[in-house]
C-alpha cells in the first residue's frame, strides 16, 4: 500500500522485487513527491526536532486486532509498505495455535473484530483454521486480499464459511486503482485480470465484500469514486463506490520523505482526537522471523520497528504510543485513514 522505508533492508527488497516474476519494472505511479526526510526528525518519542512534546495516542478499547498472516505474497508490489514478496519472510507465517492465545485474550477485551493481513492471508497454511475459529468464536472477521490465486484455491472453504457465518466474513481486495494500467504499474504486469476475477467470484456468491484503492497524487477522491463506480457497474461488482467502509481510499505513504512531526499541540490545530486515530483501538500480532514467538505491533503500519513493539501480550500492549514515525503523521494524522475503515 504505502512507501517503502529508505533503509538497507529495503534495498535488498528492491533487489529481491526486481527478482520476482511479476513485479512492476518502473517506479510506482503512487510515489510521494517530496524531499528527503531530515535525519534528525522521528528520533526521540517524547520530544520532536523542535523540541516541542510529540503527540501520543492511549489505547481507548482494542476494537480491531490484526493478525499478521506472514509476509510472504504471491506480488511484489513497487510500494509495498511491509516489503511482501515471493521471497520475503521477514514476518513469518503466523500459527494457528499461536493465533488462538491472542483470540482468547482479544475475546476477554471486548474486541469486535479481528483483521487478517499479510504478505497474502491465503499463502498461510493455517488461514482457514484461524478464520473458523475466529468466526466461531463470535468475532466479525475482515481479511484483506488480493483476490488471485492463493484464494481462489480456497473456493469450497470460503463457500462453507459464509453459508455458516455470512456477513460476519468481510473479504477486502486491493485494487490499487480503477484503470488498468495504473494496477499493473504497481502491482505488476498481468495481475488485474485475475484480481477483476476473483473479485466478481465473491461479488457473484454473495461474500461481503470491499475494496481498497489509492489515490494518485492530485487524484481528487470523488473523481476516483466516479471512475470506481463506473468499473463496478461494468463488471457487475456489487459495491456502492461511494460508500467509504466498501470502497477505502488510503492516502499516500512513503516513510523516506519529508513531513510534519505531530505535537500535543496539533489536535486542537487539526481539530483532531488522539481517539480517532488507529492505534487507539488496535494492535497487530505478528512473529518476526528470529524470534520465538509472536508480538504486538502498535499497528498495522509498523511490523519491523523496535519502538513500535510493545510486548508478547495484548495486556502488555495496552499502554500509550508516541507518534515517532513519518507514517503517523502522513497517513494517520494528516492523511486520515484507517486500516479497519
Ligand atoms: S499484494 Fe499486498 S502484501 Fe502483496 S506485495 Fe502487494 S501490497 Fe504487498
Ligand atoms: S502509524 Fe501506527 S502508531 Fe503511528 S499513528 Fe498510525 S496507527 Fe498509530
Amino acid at each position: 500500500m504505502g512507501g517503502v522505508p529508505r533503509t538497507d533492508e529495503a534495498a535488498a527488497f528492491v533487489n529481491v522485487r526486481s527478482a520476482s516474476r511479476n513485479a512492476p519494472a518502473g517506479p510506482s505511479p503512487f510515489a510521494v513527491e517530496a524531499a528527503a526526510l531530515p535525519r534528525e526528525k522521528f528520533v526521540d518519542p517524547a520530544l520532536t526536532a523542535k523540541g516541542e512534546p510529540r503527540a501520543s495516542v492511549p489505547l481507548v478499547r482494542l476494537d480491531t486486532l490484526w493478525l499478521n498472516t506472514g509476509t510472504l505474497c504471491n506480488l511484489a508490489c513497487a510500494t509495498c509498505y511491509i516489503e511482501s514478496s515471493p521471497t520475503n519472510d521477514a514476518l513469518v507465517y503466523l500459527r494457528s495455535h499461536d493465533a488462538g492465545r491472542f483470540l482468547d485474550e482479544a475475546a476477554g477485551m471486548g474486541t469486535r473484530e479481528i483483521g487478517f493481513t499479510g504478505g497474502e492471508p491465503f499463502m498461510n497454511p493455517d488461514i482457514l483454521a484461524m478464520l473458523e475459529d475466529s468466526l466461531a468464536r463470535g468475532f466479525e472477521v475482515l481479511v484483506l486480499t488480493n483476490a488471485m490465486r492463493p484464494m481462489r484455491r480456497h473456493e469450497r472453504a470460503l463457500l462453507a464459511l459464509r453459508e455458516r457465518f455470512g456477513e460476519r466474513l468481510t473479504l477486502r481486495v486491493s485494487l490499487d486503482h480503477h484503470s488498468r494500467p495504473v494496477h499493473e504499474a504497481e502491482r505488476g504486469a498481468n495481475s488485474w485480470g485475475p484480481a477483476m476475477d476473483g473479485l466478481r467470484w465473491l461479488s457473484d456468491h454473495g461474500f461481503a465484500i470491499a475494496v481498497a484503492g489509492r489515490l494518485l497524487p492530485g487524484e481528487g477522491e470523488q473523481e476516483a469514486r466516479r471512475a470506481y463506480a463506473a468499473l463496478f457497474a461494468g463488471e457487475g461488482i456489487g459495491i456502492d463506490a461511494h460508500d467509504p467502509a466498501r470502497l477505502v481510499l488510503f492516502p499516500e505513504m512513503d516513510a523516506g520523505k519529508d513531513i510534519a512531526e505531530i505535537t500535543t499541540a496539533c489536535w486542537d490545530i487539526l481539530g483532531k482526537s488522539p481517539s480517532d486515530i488507529m492505534c487507539a483501538s488496535s494492535r497487530m500480532v505478528v512473529h518476526r522471523k528470529g524470534e520465538p514467538s509472536p508480538r504486538v505491533a502498535a499497528c498495522t503500519l509498523i511490523p519491523y520497528d523496535p519502538g513500535f513493539d510493545l510486548g508478547a501480550t495484548l495486556a502488555e500492549a495496552s499502554g500509550e504510543v508516541a507518534l515517532n514515525h513519518p507514517h503517523c503523521a502522513r497517513f494517520c494524522v494528516l492523511g486520515g485513514a484507517s486500516c479497519s475503515a
